[in-house]
């Protein structure tokens, strides 16, 4: 994510972001009395309504993990219907006598588990499904959702209108936190991780862009349908369609990894600039952060701005005309976000604050000013400074609240804790923790713990201070 005002400190025109305080609903117990399997004498349950992630107690849900999601959507964009099918594969965590998934607006017509139809209820975000049968731990299943109605976005505080956004030629989907539940019925949450298969349905002469790689497109009367392959696992925030016209533009990385990059055709001058930027970033990328995690990379320009661009999987949405920041930025996160994710929202820093310092890195191996002078620039700002306060006391960079992920907080503040930690550890040190943090976590989720751990390990140096001040104090640390 990058908000657009979000870039290069330099030029801050640092906005103070509105805070309001939303409240989160609890999680509901599990109010259900186990019912039995079949005669078999085990216990069946329901699964939890959430995972339990604090800042979103009902994203995601228990019980099962899912493996993969194949999507088959119909959408006219010009009455923005969507007539929909998802075909869900999972695998049972504990004998299951009922699940959740999350879904948010739309009207559900059936739901099948294993071929055969289930009971639903819908509840708030949740849709509450009880199979014809218990799900016995370990076994693997299918669940089929039949749904259709009209996507629309939602809103956050610090982000405004994100999820389905139509454009004047079709839409296109951008979900970081919780969005991908407003087009989808999903486990949405970056800790059940899926592979994607898209069959998207739209008008003859409109386009489809999705994560991963085209799967082939076929014509039958009026109607094209695009077939995307996602075949790592992918959080499901980090979901994409683009669709709309585009002009496509194909290539490789040095390392041989294919490169589709695409701009709405109000955007065409945007395209070689975009296509040739992606490809350096990722070659650059590459040689400080290790291997490039997935099979294709590019980037998607759309004709409608919005205020931020996002990381989606292996083909960032630009949501304005990226600059080289932005692109370093969103293509950052294929590595500190996409492969290696969060397992709580709180942990937000462990995307923003590597993705900000990225581009600080970027800047000081391209002739531009060192990370070290971003950091100072930073923390020599004077009390008078318009987001001193925003910076240094109004929220932890470790625990910014659920309505406060895209602040200043995570981004600055974080990419500064990575410098502090870079000058108490020394650069050998830092530069091997940057490698080895997204080999051992690749296609994992993590915790600022486990990061820290991890630092410990490879400087062995005692680093809880350090944390300590940059990630859990709301007061301006010394610095290193
Ligand atoms: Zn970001």
């Amino acid at each position: 994510m990058q908000p657009r005002i979000r870039s290069a400190p330099f030029t801050v025109a640092a906005t103070l972001t509105a805070t309001a305080c939303l409240l989160t609903p609890a999680v509901p117990a599990a109010a259900a009395a186990p019912t039995q399997g079949h005669g078999h004498g085990h216990r069946f349950t329901p699964g939890a309504p959430g995972v339990g992630d604090r800042y979103f107690p009902l994203e995601g849900n228990g019980g099962y993990d899912v493996r993969h999601y194949d999507l088959a959507l119909d959408y006219t964009p010009a009455s923005n219907a969507l007539v929909a099918t998802a075909r869900v594969t999972a695998r049972a965590t504990q004998n299951l006598s009922r699940f959740d998934l999350d879904l948010k607006q739309l009207t559900v017509s059936s739901v099948r588990v294993n071929g055969r139809a289930a009971a639903f209820t819908r509840k708030g975000q949740e849709l509450v499904v009880t199979p014809p049968v218990g799900l016995r731990k370990g076994a693997r299943f299918t669940v089929t959702v039949a749904y259709a109605g009209s996507p629309q976005p939602v809103q956050r505080p610090d982000l405004g209108r994100f999820g389905w956004i139509r454009t004047p030629d079709g839409a296109y989907v951008v979900c970081e936190p919780d969005g991908a539940s407003t087009w989808f019925p999903s486990s949405d949450h970056p800790t059940d991780k899926a592979t994607y298969t898209y069959r998207v349905t739209v008008p003859k002469g409109t386009q489809v862009l999705a994560n991963g790689e085209p799967g082939g497109e076929t014509t039958r009367g009026g109607k094209s349908t695009f077939v995307w392959h996602e075949r790592s696992p992918m959080a499901s925030y980090l979901a994409m369609l683009a669709i709309g016209k585009y002009t496509v533009q194909k290539g490789r990385t040095r390392h041989g990894t294919p490169v589709i990059s695409a701009v709405a055709p109000n955007r065409a001058d945007e395209l070689k600039i975009i296509h040739e930027k992606t490809i350096q970033a990722v070659d650059w990328e590459e040689k400080v952060f290790g291997e490039y995690p997935f099979t294709s990379v590019g980037g998607i320009r759309v004709g409608v701005d919005v205020a931020f661009s996002l990381e989606t999987q292996s083909r960032p949405i630009y949501g304005y005309e990226p600059d080289t920041a932005t692109i370093v930025h969103e293509l950052s996160h294929q590595w500190f976000g996409n492969s290696v994710s969060v397992r709580r929202w709180q942990d937000i820093w462990l995307n923003e604050g590597f993705a900000t310092y990225a581009e600080w890195l970027w800047d000081e191996q391209h002739s531009g000013p060192t990370a070290k002078s971003a950091f100072d620039f930073l923390y020599e700002r004077p009390e008078s400074w318009s987001s001193y306060k925003e910076l240094w006391l109004a929220r932890k960079t470790g625990d910014p609240g659920p309505n406060e992920l895209f602040t200043i907080t995570p981004y600055w503040r974080g990419g500064m804790t990575l410098h502090a930690l870079r000058e108490r550890i020394g650069d050998r040190a830092f530069f091997a923790l940057l490698k080895v943090w997204t080999r051992t976590h690749r296609n994992g989720n993590v915790t600022t713990e486990q990061f820290i751990a991890l630092a410990e390990r490879i400087s062995h140096k005692q680093l809880d201070g350090l944390f300590h001040a940059w990630l859990y104090t709301k007061t301006k640390p010394t610095k290193w």
